[in-house]
């Protein structure tokens, strides 16, 4: 059967998956989830694990028809459940050594028509249980990754003019040459990318600035830093020792604000893809570190849902670097995929900080709250930079340093 994707690249993001991406160790479990679309990338992924040693793998999939079935057919009780079986034992799973790999693909605009408030109560419900799961994986207790293969009702959203062929085709591309795949010896490039990343991490820490301001169209907004908050950037090296790189591809460095410093107003510079909903045109204010304003030209009920999550859900959990210069920037596609779009701009989330963001990699969840880390069941992230977009950081003493000039750094 002929495929528009190129199987040698294919077997190659595997391969970069398994060895950069979680970098999964001699007898180590991997517990693998995806949409039923990207199965064959999951069988790469499986026998690549397995030739580097794997325990067991196990895929988890999930199917495009089904999550739909329950909005045509579910009790409305089925809203507000979530299997909290199969979360607890993947948090026990991840205690006892398993790695974790994810692989995006699916459509994301699959919910776009369904009832936001049930969109938003499977969510939420969806969030509290994976709870235990997702604090092994905030905290960075293990290695685990996140990469991208190319389904079909995605590569159509982002490509509705092109036959459906062509299109995944165009987004299989795209997301090769992202993820370094289409270069001679991807495994090099990757290792070549993170020494670019870490230098830029290294500038940061040494600087320690206490904020960094924002300022461009619609936007002028002090972030402050978390209290013994640390950049971090590409690879980087979990509490079990093993160091991976969390996203495949990845362009951000990146670190914890401070949940009771952020001031002023920012505009969002491209559309939010939020659980099957576009979110278009966000402008927010911020006061005290809470937003205290927000509205969105499309899908602000969503947004504002959102927003209600939980006391965290309205304050920042990351703020991170990317120049406008960026491969995935210049590539001028919007992807509709946070993995992706994250990559093309600076951005900001919402919600949960990661515990690793900080200089002393082994604080309790008490620490990280007074040195001002946010804690939240959400973690959602939007993109605010641009090539129009210059970032100062500011020093203990107000002094200012340029570090983005014109959405490049300085
Ligand atoms: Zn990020
Ligand atoms: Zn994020």
């Amino acid at each position: 059967m002929s495929t528009p994707i190129d199987p040698v690249k294919l077997a190659k993001l595997a391969e970069v998956a398994v060895n950069v991406g979680v970098a999964l160790q001699p007898g180590q479990d991997l517990i693998l989830t995806a949409p039923m679309a990207a199965l064959p990338l999951v069988r790469q992924i499986a026998a690549a694990a397995y030739r580097a040693g794997a325990g067991v793998v196990t895929p988890i999939f999930a199917d495009e028809e089904i999550a739909l079935a329950r909005y045509a057919h579910g009790h409305d009780n089925s809203f507000d459940r979530a299997p909290n079986w199969l979360y607890n034992g993947m948090a026990e799973a991840f205690a006892n050594g398993a790695a974790r790999m994810a692989i995006v693909g699916d459509n994301p605009m699959l919910l776009a028509t369904q009832d936001p408030a049930k969109v938003a109560r499977a969510g939420k419900a969806n969030a509290i249980a994976y709870q235990p799961a997702l604090a092994k994986i905030a905290g960075f207790d293990i290695n685990w990754s996140i990469c991208a293969y190319p389904g079909e009702a995605w590569a159509r959203q982002m490509f509705p003019d092109l036959a459906p062929d062509a299109a995944v085709q165009k987004l299989a591309e795209a997301i090769f040459a992202a993820s370094r795949v289409d270069q001679p010896d991807p495994v090099a490039a990757w290792a070549a990318h993170n020494a670019t990343l870490r230098a830029r991490t290294n500038w940061l820490n040494d600087k320690r600035f206490s904020a960094l301001r924002f300022t461009g169209p619609g936007t002028d907004l002090t972030v402050g830093l978390a209290d013994g908050h640390a950049w971090q950037g590409g690879a980087s090296t979990a509490k079990n020792g093993v160091t991976c790189n969390a996203n495949i591809p990845t362009e951000e460095v990146f670190t914890t604000p401070h949940a009771a410093r952020v001031e002023g107003r920012v505009r969002a510079t491209k559309p939010l893809a939020h659980q099957g909903s576009l979110i278009e045109n966000i402008e927010v204010r911020f006061e005290a570190g809470r937003i205290v304003e927000a509205k969105a030209s499309k899908g602000e009920a969503v947004l504002l849902k959102l927003l209600d999550s939980d006391d965290g859900a309205r304050r920042l959990g990351e703020v991170a670097l990317v120049p406008h210069g960026s491969p995935i920037s210049q590539s001028g596609l919007l992807f509709y995929n946070t993995l992706f779009d994250e990559n093309a701009a600076c951005h900001i989330a919402l919600g949960q900080c990661y515990a690793k963001c900080f200089e002393d990699g082994s604080l309790t969840p008490e620490q990280i709250a007074a040195q001002g880390g946010n804690s939240s069941m959400i973690h959602v992230d939007w993109m605010i930079g641009s090539g129009d977009i210059d970032i100062d950081g500011l020093a203990a003493d107000g002094s200012a340093t340029p570090v983005f000039r014109k959405g490049e750094w300085a």
